[in-house]
């Protein structure tokens, strides 16, 4: 593919993944709009190879420092530079020649590229949610020195945009963000203790990477999108509502002063919000397939059940709390996502894991950048502490 200095030049991290995939589809169907300067992977070092061949960026980033050599070999010869580690993407993402950043890295290696981004006037089209749950107050703040502007890709996210585009946001009474319900959604508490990987793996409407998958399906990804939403649209929390929408083809809505409800449907594809988010709220034409009627006709909506579904109170106790509250929740999650993924513990011990992280560790009320990392570093020694305990318990009890 030719790299074309009159598009957007992009830098994409997390290429190999669910979101980056979809990103590089865009860009194959598009080159005269978009090009890839720079693609960053965490460890697949056969996929980033594949793509890099592909899309002949001038560079790529691969965050284990340990697949370097690798890497370095597969390209030899194709004078793409190869870069490894954390410190390489954050000097990425400030390149002269990138003009916009993709972040689609999973969790808290997000936060870093993000600031680095925002700290060189880059725009963002953010899909990795965990940069605003983790550190959404010091984002806020450091946007505000900054000429660049976060798109979200995140689809309710990209939903209430669309929404609000040409709406004056003192007018918004409240967000009201869908939730499919996750596979769980008619499970039964009983049910539910006996959840396998595979069954939480497997979500009805979106093929999505193996965390958000299983924050879905404990729903924690909905309390991490009131988060982002909060951040996002500078609404308080509590006129930010989930609602329950096993469709998805309403992927969010706004409710203004007037009493005017605007939503956005489409059916889910998240090809839709990513055009959306390189477009900077222009859309694409054919970026996804137009809904047809017989897809409208069955719209139901309702509470979330919070007694089936505890991870969702997430939002409100962080959002309450603030200060680092929801980096402790969102590093004990990592944490045990991972755990359950690899059959350590049950399901429902993830709540638990999260619940007892936040009351283990130290409360600070106004953290800078250096206290979220040490959060994020001491949470996770919590987390795995606590998933030991549970894990060695879990296997008595069998
Ligand atoms: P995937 O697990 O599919 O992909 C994650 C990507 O990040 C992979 O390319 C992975 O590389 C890369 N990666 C992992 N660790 C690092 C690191 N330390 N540094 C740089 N890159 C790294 O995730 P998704 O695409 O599903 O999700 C990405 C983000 O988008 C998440 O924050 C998620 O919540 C959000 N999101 C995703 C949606 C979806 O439909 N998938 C919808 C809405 C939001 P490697 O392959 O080498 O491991
Ligand atoms: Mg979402």
């Amino acid at each position: 593919m030719r790299h074309e200095t009159s598009c957007k030049r992009l830098c994409l991290i997390g290429s190999t993944g669910s979101i980056g995939t979809q990103t590089l589809d865009i860009v194959a169907a598009h080159p005269d709009r978009y090009a890839v300067t720079v693609l960053c992977a965490g460890s697949n070092v056969n996929a980033l190879t594949g793509q890099a061949l592909r899309f002949r960026p001038r560079s790529v980033v691969i965050a284990d420092d340990g697949k370097f050599n690798e890497l370095k070999k597969n390209l030899e010869g194709t004078g793409i530079k190869v870069h490894a580690g954390a410190q390489a993407l954050c000097e990425a993402v400030q390149r002269a020649d990138v003009d916009m950043i993709v972040n689609a890295t999973v969790g808290y290696s997000g936060l870093a590229p993000t600031i680095a981004a925002i700290g060189a006037g880059k725009d963002i089209a953010l899909a990795n949610k965990e940069t605003l749950v983790v550190a959404g107050e010091l984002i806020r703040r450091l946007l505000k020195s900054s000429p660049s502007r976060i798109y979200p890709i995140d689809s309710e996210h990209s939903a209430i945009a669309q929404c609000l585009a040409g709406e004056d946001t003192d007018s918004v009474r409240r967000l009201i963000i869908t939730a499919s319900g996750g596979p769980f959604r008619t499970w039964t508490t009983q049910q539910l203790e006996k959840a396998t990987v595979a069954d939480a793996l497997h979500h009805p409407n979106w093929s999505m990477g193996a965390k958000i998958t299983i924050d879905s399906a404990t729903m924690l990804n909905k309390a991490f999108e009131i988060i982002e939403a909060h951040y996002l649209f500078n609404i308080p929390a509590e006129r930010i509502v989930p609602m329950v929408h096993p469709q998805s083809i309403v992927h969010s809505m706004v409710e203004f002063a007037d009493g005017a409800v605007k939503a956005q449907l489409g059916i889910p594809d998240m090809r839709l919000p990513i055009a959306y988010a390189l477009g900077e709220g222009k859309r694409l034409a054919g970026a996804s397939n137009p809904l047809t009627l017989p897809q409208m006709m069955q719209l139901t909506f309702s509470a979330p059940d919070t007694g089936k579904f505890p991870c969702l109170t997430f939002a409100e106790t962080a959002l309450k709390r603030g200060g680092n509250a929801a980096c402790t929740i969102n590093a004990a999650n990592e944490v045990a996502n991972l755990a359950f993924r690899q059959g350590k513990i049950p399901f429902n011990a993830i709540y638990t894991v999260v619940a007892r992280t936040l009351d283990h560790e130290d409360f600070i009320e106004a953290p800078e950048y250096e206290d979220y990392v040490a959060t994020n570093t001491s949470a996770c020694r919590h987390a795995a502490e606590i998933v030991h305990d549970i894990a060695v318990k879990t296997i008595y009890a069998t």
